[in-house]
């Protein structure tokens, strides 16, 4: 087999939609499967779509996503420019060539005669007007300088056909098809003919992208028997949708990348939750890092339909992401969080890792879960009451009264310590620990859900903390009982 070289061609728009991304991962996963190379091709020349930073986006994207290209415009392998607007004289010249084997013509035609044309919706078709005009015509109107733009010829008759590796035998009439412009009146290509070229000239031999290209593939297949050049094979990916009728859309707020990290998702389970939209392992696994991915890929896999967008999904698979790292990585990752939240100064990083590394799906749900660890006063007494664990105000008052009594004795104020206490005392009571550490969780943290139970966040809260909220608490169901 011929070395597989596959490439992603973003054009620099300013962020990274979920959607390329995944063309990006799927073009990188084919390529290191078959021990190929994976080459980067900023594709520029819409220059009024042209955002400033918007290259750096996608490099900052690539390393994030732990995708590292081979080639690219600052990995020279031998086949660069790799940014298209510093190929432009490139593009002239073999648009040339085109057109002296009939592959391509001239065309002068002005704005109002191609508005002329009208047709269906006002979408006209170029009626071809320009390729009857004689060579001596076409030379004297270059001379002249007037502007132009060079077509595509397309035969009037005839069938295009080729193979996708996804979708199967493609066949479009060639009398569907436009004659296209490839090169603008401002000597700049368009996509229709740059991708041609380059894919070519890079020696691109898997061509794998969204399937928006798939009807116009046959247009570019003509190009490449034009120049009597081989044709690559060809991967067209269905989109993401948001649901059935939507696609995912930045305007939406869903589909941008680096919006996900802000939002706490962890890359490498963005990346492998969208290696899984669109395709699927032999083996159904889901939590795959990108050495197995790189394993398992495979074509086959690889589904025509649409894939929706499962955000529930993703978040799922973040948490599982998140229950494996220590409390070191933990503390790591997460730290923009911490620093912004209730524990940042007050608190160590590591114990409430501990405690949230089972609880948190996302990492920006940790401002959320400490935040009790800030604010405490007063709160509605009515939460002692528990029917299930027939825990009613006065005996909570009653459990938090013997807690006051002997907590005080407690030296070593640890998790276990506590429970070792706590556990005792319930035996002596005849009460279930139940009874005794849910009105205590409560007391010192005044809400409903915490992000451990009553021992750790004592802990976490310390000996003098935690008895004066203790205190506070035995007041308040007092006065609620008095
Ligand atoms: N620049 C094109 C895009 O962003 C690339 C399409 C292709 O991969 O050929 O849609």
């Amino acid at each position: 087999m011929e070395k597989v070289r596959t490439r992603f061609a973003p054009s620099p728009t300013g962020f990274m939609h979920i959607g390329n991304l995944r063309t990006c991962l799927y073009a990188y996963l084919y390529a290191k499967k078959h021990g190929g190379t994976f080459v980067l091709r900023i594709e520029d020349t819409d220059r009024e779509r042209y955002v400033e930073g918007a290259v750096d986006v996608i490099y900052r994207t690539l390393e994030t996503a732990g995708i590292s290209h081979d080639e690219g415009p600052d990995k020279d392998g031998g086949f660069g420019p790799y940014i298209q607007s510093e190929r432009k004289p490139l593009y002239l010249e073999y648009a040339k060539k085109l057109v002296e084997t009939g592959g391509a013509y001239y065309c002068f035609c002005s704005k109002e005669r191609l508005a002329s044309l009208g047709g269906e919706n006002g979408v006209h078709k170029y009626d071809k007007h320009c390729l009857s005009l004689s060579e001596e015509e076409v030379e004297a109107r270059l001379a002249a300088g007037e502007p132009y733009v060079i077509r595509q010829n397309v035969p009037a008759e005839g069938v295009s056909e080729y193979d996708d590796m996804v979708f199967g035998h493609i066949a479009v009439p060639n009398a569907d098809m436009e004659d296209n412009i490839l090169i603008k009146s401002d000597g700049m290509p368009t996509y229709n003919f740059a991708n041609v070229v380059d894919d070519h000239l890079m020696k691109i031999n898997y061509v794998i992208r969204g399937m928006e290209y798939l009807s116009s593939t046959p247009k570019y297949n003509l190009l490449y028997d034009s120049f009597g050049w081989e044709r690559p094979h060809y991967m067209h990916l269905p989109p993401i949708m948001k649901d059935a009728q939507r696609k995912l859309s930045k305007r939406y707020g869903d589909a941008n990348f680096e919006d996900f990290l802000a939002k706490g998702y962890l890359p490498e389970a963005v990346v492998n939750y969208i290696a899984l939209l669109g395709w699927s392992p032999k083996n159904d696994r889901e939590k795959l890092s990108m050495d197995e991915l790189v394993e398992l890929f495979d074509v086959d896999g690889i589904s025509k339909s649409p894939s929706i967008f499962d955000e529930a999904k993703m978040r799922w698979l973040n948490g599982e992401y998140i229950k494996e790292m220590t409390p070191e990585k933990f503390v790591e990752r997460a730290r923009g969080f911490l620093d912004k939240s209730a524990v940042a100064g007050k608190y160590d990083y590591l114990k409430i890792a501990k405690l949230l590394i089972p609880r948190v799906e996302i990492l920006s749900e940790i401002p959320e879960k400490v935040e009790c660890l800030r604010s405490f006063g007063k709160f509605d007494p009515t939460m002692f009451e528990h029917k299930k664990m027939k825990i009613t105000m006065p005996l909570a008052l009653e459990a938090l009264q013997k807690c006051a009594e002997l907590l005080p004795s407690v030296d070593e104020w640890t998790d276990e310590s506590l429970k070792a206490a706590l556990n005792a005392l319930a035996e002596r009571e005849g009460k279930k620990t139940g009874q005794i550490y849910l009105p205590l969780r409560l007391a010192i943290t005044g809400v409903a859900t915490t992000p451990g139970g009553a021992t750790e966040m004592a802990e976490l809260l310390g000996k003098e903390e935690s008895l004066k909220r203790l205190d506070f608490s035995v007041a308040l169901l007092k006065e609620a009982l008095s």
